[in-house]
């Protein structure tokens, strides 16, 4: 038992033992990898705009700082616990070492629905966070950046509160800034875009063409409305698309540039259209060529993976496919092709890293070159593990685990064990 446990704790932990058994780590060196380094959990008393105090509960979980500082969103959700953060300060562990980046992974969270907060509110609770962090980070200790739930002005209030507390400017503290206080340019759909790269070209090797292709969006924060963005600017239709607020269908393509508008003004794509409205349960199950889960964890369960109809699963979310539904999957390899999560979405903190490098070295980057890095680091990791997969006959996400899980530990084996 541990203070992580929980359902996707558990999932993380579950999808590690079969990694583990997979590359044969002995029993007694599991634990040293998996288990988080440190958690912090703090209060964050504000203001509330009405004159009364209110405290909100947050996290951080740096998983491991073999190989650099750690590395990881900050989410602000209603949901969030301490198992779920450690969950995905894991996920981002892989997903750092699979694409080569020199951090380990971390994530943080505050137990908030950033919509029943003011404008106001939400920057008080930004920087009040930030401030009970600071003795637990540091650029070169660990680097904050966006998640659900928060964006570019939270990541600017992040770095104002650190900045003004050493009394110098400190850029490099967080990515996923604006551009105007030190951001990089292609962060913001730098998620999203790499979803829709890796989507196309798996679509080229299996030989289906952008025109007349269709894909399916569940989430349309920032990483789905930009892949959603990006696979209709390529010619494919996305045939529907669904919030927390609501889900739309149009079999001849919705217009995903007027929706992303209307979401961007709305807070949501509700109130888009009342004739394209769709049952928001049944979306991950229509026909399409891709599938791109880009909400939460836990969406495509055994029975949903049964169903699946699409011919890609490019999994823009973090941890949206339960380790029952892989079983399904890998069964199904044939008929879909499955671009596991901490590939799929890694162009977000290959980006991240982008903009660390940059703010450490005060030198700027065109955003071509941003987006011809990011997608040459995308490329060599899925070709990696593509060859992985075939070489160990594994499923795609066992690869790119097993590519990551082993850099960690190779990492941990040659510093060795301190004391
Ligand atoms: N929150 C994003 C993720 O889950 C980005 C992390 C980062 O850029 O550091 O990958």
């Amino acid at each position: 038992m541990t203070v992580y446990a929980g359902p996707v704790f558990d999932m993380a932990a579950r999808q590690f033992e079969v990694i583990a058994d997979h590359l044969s780590i002995p029993m007694d060196e599991r634990e040293r990898i998996l288990m988080p380094k440190r958690a912090i959990t703090v209060s964050c008393p504000i203001h509330r705009d009405d004159g009364s105090i209110a405290v909100f509960e947050g996290y951080r979980v740096q998983h491991h700082l073999t190989l650099g500082p750690t590395k990881g969103g900050t989410r602000f959700a209603p949901g969030v616990d301490i198992g779920e953060v450690a969950a995905l300060a894991i996920w981002m562990s892989w997903k750092c070492a699979l694409v080569g980046l020199p951090y380990g992974g971390a994530k943080g969270g505050v137990r908030v629905d950033p919509r029943s907060i003011s404008i106001r509110e939400l920057e008080g609770l930004s920087r009040r966070y930030m401030q009970e962090m600071i003795p637990f980070v540091g650029p070169h200790t660990d680097v904050m950046a966006p998640d659900m739930g928060t964006n570019e002005q939270v990541m600017a209030w992040f770095m104002d509160t650190y900045s003004m507390y050493q009394g110098r400017t400190v850029p490099e503290i967080v990515t996923g800034k604006p551009v105007s206080s030190g951001g990089t340019l292609g962060r913001r759909e730098a998620t999203g875009r790499g979803v829709a790269h890796l989507a196309r070209r798996v679509m080229s090797d299996l030989g289906i063409a952008a025109g007349g292709a269709t894909a399916v969006v569940q989430g349309f924060g920032n990483v789905g409305s930009h892949a959603a963005l990006e696979l209709h600017n390529s010619g494919i239709k996305v045939i529907a698309v669904s919030d927390h607020t609501d889900a739309l269908y149009d079999r001849n393509g919705l217009d995903i540039p007027a929706l992303a508008r209307h979401a961007a003004t709305h807070g949501g794509i509700a109130g888009y259209s009342s004739e394209l409205h769709y049952d928001p349960a049944a979306i991950l199950t229509l026909p399409c060529d891709v599938l791109v889960p880009a909400a939460i964890e836990r969406v495509i369960d055994a029975h949903i993976a049964e169903n699946l109809k699409c011919h890609v699963l490019a999994e823009g979310a973090n941890g949206p496919t339960t380790p029952e539904a892989d079983l399904v999957l890998g069964k199904r390899q044939q008929e879909i092709f499955v671009i596991p999560d901490i590939l799929c979405n890694s162009g977000g903190v290959v980006v991240s890293y982008f903009e660390w490098v940059q703010d450490l070295q005060q030198l700027f980057w065109e955003e071509e070159e941003v987006v011809r890095r990011e997608y040459q680091t995308l490329d060599r990791a899925f070709d990696q593990m593509v060859s992985r997969a075939k070489k160990d006959r594994i499923p795609h996400r066992t690869a790119a685990m097993a590519i990551g899980v082993e850099k960690v530990r190779a990492g941990k084996i040659t510093r060795g064990l301190f004391p």
